[in-house]
């Protein structure tokens, strides 16, 4: 572990809660130590009221708040006597703990505190740092946990056996403690858990978390040295077996599910031991792992059999809820495979790169233990049941609000370095959705900074390249639902009589060929997307309408609707919807320049701003208000329309 601790930022902190903030954002920042808002820290510290009255309070984090970002007020401020009055209780329910934990704040505005306040509160010591770090749950997920703790840091630490988190926990340390502790003690190990440590100071307790953890990973490396870094590589893999197996998981989640695949080093090693299906399916390092990656992951692609187990799972440990239990669906989050690789399964792309975080640092853990520790043991099915189904951590999953409607869909965008692209990329983004965004122009690749968003430098006018975008699209999302054709040039303005032959061939290759060669690439992905595939097609007023000067940008997209009336037609059968978007004189895009603008304008005998809002409603239209329209055709609210024609040209009097 790298010691992080910097005395000379520390030295302006002003407070000892100042110095709890900054010790907390360097554990929640460490992926070794806590991942995704796991871990918690406080410091027991005087809280001063209105009138100036001074109490004993424990500061302690706050839930919701991630400790790598955590700030003052996302620690909750309690009156630390009533804690040790609580913990006098011989039993307290969770719904009970957490209501007397809130009205234990000094602060009706402060978050909810953490679960494990009243074990903050019950160590006797100012600061406290908690983590699950890998090292500790290397060591303790083995045959014996306990003596390999206690073989590698002594007595130093007092060790408490597997108790869910909350007051249970809280009081088995109360027992354990006064029998362990001594002057030398510097941590507590939580068996299948994590590490605590204390001190008079957050540098203090910090400081011990570093030495514990550092003594922990380099015993691990001379005890369990992790096995050489494989050079194999995992086969390249069919698109559609990609595709049909992200249906088969959305289809068991009753949603739309992103499935990224992960071919990496470690991954590749871990999927390729012959005891995988065995290692595997233990269970995870530390049980608030089990709501981002499930107890065990998907050995194999049979997923009504996962599905099977997983309610057979259910039933066997429903009786444990203290209410009725409702089943959560029965997909894997993670799963595993000789070929594929890992594959992590998400409603959204941030939660299955979440579950990938975990199972990238589960793994080495795993092989670890089963190779040189006398294997590796994770907690019995029932405590990470408990946890599963407890209602504290999913509440966790609920902070976030539902999903939004796009969520789990997958789409491609052509042209989606600027103008109508770019939009409806950003459109189908906010929505939820993950976008390849294709474009020529190689600026597509950082586009947007968001894990949902793939941007790839692509000439639509070559076919091996489309085809090769589709497959980094679905290695890294899974499949396909969407497809918004948007890439579109306007070419030289010429009348026929004066037009090139080779500039009509370059406006059609890119207007109309490419989008041929990419719908029918597409075609086999859309057919397999688990909410019906969606195609919305960027045509143009031009025609209904069209203008002299651009009959080889006017042609094109008259022909493109021919194809998309076509494509709908023939994919109907396939649950596919194409349907065709119509704007007029969108000026924020890369198709209009000044010089343009001002030729077409003067054609027309307008002023330039005449021009822009040349409509019955005397408005502009935006790349923003096209994206809408076309994205809003890809959502339920058009389920039922195929093959349609919308115009978006602030009506146009010749074509109402
Ligand atoms: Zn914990």
């Amino acid at each position: 572990m790298e010691d992080r601790w910097n005395q000379a930022s520390t030295r302006c902190l002003e407070s000892a809660l100042d110095e709890c903030v900054y010790g907390s954002r360097l554990i929640g920042s460490d992926p070794d130590l806590v991942l995704h808002g796991g871990g918690n820290t406080s410091i027991k510290t005087p809280f001063t009221d209105v009138t100036g009255d001074s109490f004993d309070a424990l500061f302690v984090k706050g839930s919701g708040w991630d400790l790598a970002t955590i700030e003052r007020r996302g620690f909750a401020p309690l009156n630390l006597s009533r804690l040790r009055d609580l913990l006098a209780l011989d039993s307290l329910s969770d719904t009970d703990m957490m209501r007397e934990l809130k009205a234990s704040s000094f602060d009706p505005d402060a978050p909810a505190p953490s679960v494990e306040s009243l074990l903050h509160a019950y160590i006797p010591h100012q600061a406290v740092q908690h983590s699950h770090a890998d090292a500790i749950v290397s060591i303790t997920n083995v045959v014996d946990g306990e003596t390999c703790v206690r073989e590698v840091f002594g007595d130093s630490v007092v060790v408490i056996p597997y108790v869910m988190p909350g007051f249970d926990l809280a009081k088995a340390v109360a027992v354990r403690w006064p029998d362990e502790a001594h002057d030398h003690t510097v941590g507590m190990v939580l068996l299948n858990h994590g590490l605590f440590t204390f001190g008079e100071t957050t540098a203090e307790a910090y400081a011990r978390h570093h030495q514990l953890i550092s003594k922990a990973e380099r015993w691990l490396d001379e005890h369990a040295p992790l096995p050489a870094p494989t050079s194999a590589a995992l086969p390249k893999v069919d698109r559609l077996v990609l595709s049909d197996l992200r249906r088969r998981i959305s289809e068991s989640a009753n949603r739309p599910m992103v499935l990224c695949r992960h071919s990496d080093p470690v991954s590749t090693r871990f999927v390729q031991r012959i005891d995988l299906e065995s290692i595997a399916t233990r269970g995870p390092l530390t049980p608030d792992h089990v709501i981002r990656t499930r107890r065990v992951p998907m050995v194999g692609r049979d997923v009504e059999s996962y599905g099977r187990a997983y309610a057979e799972y259910f039933d066997k440990h429903e009786h444990r809820g203290r209410t009725g239990l409702t089943m959560l669906d029965a997909a894997p989050r993670i799963v595993v495979d000789v070929d594929l690789g890992v594959l992590t399964a998400g409603r959204t792309v941030g939660e299955a790169d979440i579950a990938f975080d975990i199972y990238e640092h589960t793994m080495p853990a795993l092989e670890r233990a089963e190779d040189h520790l006398g294997g590796y043991v994770a907690l019995e099915p029932e405590h990470i049941f408990d946890v599963e189904y407890w209602d504290l951590e999913q509440a966790k999953l609920h902070l976030a609000g539902p999903p939004p409607a796009l969520a789990g869909n997958i789409a491609i965008v052509t042209g989606a370095a600027s103008g109508i692209g770019r939009a409806c990329a950003a459109e189908l983004l906010a929505r939820g959705c993950a976008v390849g965004g294709i474009d020529k122009d190689g600026s597509v690749e950082t586009a947007f900074d968001n894990p949902a968003w793939l941007g790839l430098t692509v000439d639509v006018t070559d076919p091996t390249a489309q085809t090769a975008a589709l497959d980094e699209v679905v290695e890294r999302f899974g499949g396909l639902d969407i497809v918004i054709i948007a890439a579109g040039i306007f070419g030289v303005g010429a009348a026929i009589s004066q037009l090139d032959p080779t500039d009509f061939r370059a406006v059609q290759a890119v207007n109309l060929d490419s989008v041929l060669s990419l719908l029918h690439a597409t075609h086999p992905l859309l057919a397999r997307s688990p909410t019906g595939g969606r195609v919305s097609i960027i045509g143009s007023k031009n025609v209904a309408a069209p203008g002299r000067g651009a009959v080889a940008y006017s042609a094109s997209k008259a022909a493109l609707v021919q194809v998309a009336r076509i494509a709908a037609l023939e994919w109907a059968d396939d649950g596919i919807r194409v349907n065709t978007v119509h704007p007029d004189a969108v000026f924020d895009t890369g198709l209009w320049n000044d010089q343009l603008l001002a030729e077409r304008a003067h054609l027309h005998g307008l002023t330039v701003d005449e021009y822009r809002i040349r409509n019955l409603l005397k408005t502009e239209i935006t790349s923003a208000d096209v994206a809408r329209l076309a994205v809003e055709l890809c959502t339920d609210t058009f389920a039922k329309t195929t093959g349609a024609q919308i115009p978006i040209d602030g009506g146009n009097d010749r074509v109402v």
